[in-house]
């Protein structure tokens, strides 16, 4: 069928056309349609049966614009097969971790997945202050095993370039170079900041030093094909109950720099604990909070970095990074030890420096984030934009010098002291 955007009318006659959904949505039963998407970019469906709650689906299509600015942004509607490939790898890598994928019709430029009915957008329960017990081994499980074995330190090496082709992905990675990386530090008339942080937006601009990192960071992000990336992993691309987590809307992968992805869990924790010296009056709820935020960001980089370890010594024999009896000689297993030591000190080195310039180019650039855009007194919002422009800030310039993660929420609790004096 060739591409028609579709509306919750033609819905439904268009899924009857579907062979994999005959089971999904019998024929027989009466359906109720809704458009949901809250996103920027796309249209996003759900569908129910009136009869049976198991039969519900979540259908997912492409405009060939950019849905936030309109028709005047077009965008490929490719991103759609990249999203879809992108699922079906994770449910491979970490399956029950991402929606199932039920079928995708690349013509029109949708794909139809589980409906995640009893999960929410993980980033409006952060701003109530409700704790995920579950979150950080869940989503270090996903991080690990996706990074990993979309590696070289697992794919033979031809593999490897063959899914680093699949995802070429241009369009949307020139929207992140550009949005991500550039813009938020220069002038450029989408850029949004809150004139009450002027003064530190403007020093941020001419940080010479600052812009240096940055921009070896850019560089990083467009050569450095170490592992499939979700590149978009913020907390409303997760999907969350106090069982389970879910990553959604990998619409932006390529094959990059494995800490980009980390970086963007921390950081948006970050961004919440920052929200929350608006949002949270009472200093003891929001200590206990921001207690429980600072204790789940350090348990993802220590989970992830653990997982990430045991499945290297566990399945590493595949890859050819360093092939299988490279590290065959007297004490040659120290020396792997050391170099799987120093391979994730510099992803480390990444999650640091990124994390702090995704923060700065939320507070700058063309979107923030919901957690601190919905506060809506710009006095108290200018608070928390103050505290994660100056984390941000000292995550980049200081970034060699962070070695570990305590040392990277050292800045945290710093610039916290800082802000309450
Ligand atoms: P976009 O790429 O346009 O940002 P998203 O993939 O983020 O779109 O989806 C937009 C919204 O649709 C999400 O915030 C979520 O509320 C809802 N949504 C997306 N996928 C699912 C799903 N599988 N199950 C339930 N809701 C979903
Ligand atoms: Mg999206």
């Amino acid at each position: 069928m060739s591409y028609r955007p579709l509306t919750p009318e033609t819905l439904l006659d268009y899924l009857q056309t579907r062979e994999a959904m005959n089971d999904r949505l019998p024929p027989d039963e009466t359906y109720r349609v809704r458009e949901v998407g809250d996103g920027n970019l796309n249209l996003v469906f759900v569908v129910e049966s009136e009869q049976d709650p198991r039969h519900t689906v979540v259908v997912k299509q492409a405009l060939p614009y950019l849905r936030v600015v309109g028709e005047s942004w077009p965008l490929t509607r490719e991103r759609v097969v990249y999203e879809t490939e992108a699922l079906l790898l994770y449910n491979r890598h970490a399956p029950g971790l991402v929606p199932e994928v039920y079928d995708h019709d690349y013509e029109m430029s949708l794909l139809v997945m589980e409906n995640l009915n009893r999960h929410e957008i993980m980033r409006k329960p952060l701003v109530r202050r409700v704790k995920f017990p579950n979150f950080a081994e869940q989503i270090s499980t996903f991080l690990a095993r996706t990074l990993f074995y979309t590696s070289d330190l697992y794919l033979p090496a031809t593999e490897k370039k063959a899914l680093t082709e699949r995802f070429m992905n241009p369009e949307l990675r020139k929207l992140q170079e550009d949005f991500v990386y550039s813009h938020p530090l220069m002038d450029a008339p989408e850029n949004n900041w809150n004139p009450l942080v002027d003064d530190l937006v403007q020093e941020v601009r001419k940080d010479g030093e600052l812009k240096e990192r940055v921009t070896w960071l850019k560089e990083g992000y467009m050569t450095h094909a170490q592992s499939l990336i979700h590149a978009d992993l913020h907390t409303g691309s997760i999907m969350i109950n106090q069982e389970e987590t879910r990553v959604i809307d990998p619409e932006f992968a390529f094959v990059g720099p494995a800490g980009y992805d980390v970086a963007a869990v921390i950081q948006n924790l970050m961004l919440n604990y920052a929200a929350h010296f608006a949002h949270t009056e009472d200093p003891a709820l929001r200590a206990d909070y921001q207690g429980w935020l600072l204790a789940t960001m350090r348990e993802v980089w220590t989970k992830f970095a653990e997982k990430f370890e045991a499945l290297w010594v566990a399945e590493g024999d595949r890859g050819e990074l360093a092939p299988q009896g490279y590290w065959d000689y007297p004490g040659g297993e120290a020396d792997f030890a050391r170099f799987r030591r120093h391979y994730l000190d510099r992803i480390f080195q990444d999650v640091v420096g990124t994390a702090g310039t995704k923060a700065l180019r939320r507070m700058m650039g063309i979107v923030s984030v919901w957690d601190i855009s919905s506060i809506e007194d710009p006095e108290k919002r200018a608070v928390a934009e103050r505290f994660a422009i100056r984390v941000g800030r000292r995550w980049v310039k200081e970034m060699e010098g962070i070695r570990d993660i305590d040392a990277m929420l050292d800045v945290v609790r710093e610039e916290t002291e800082a802000a309450l004096a």
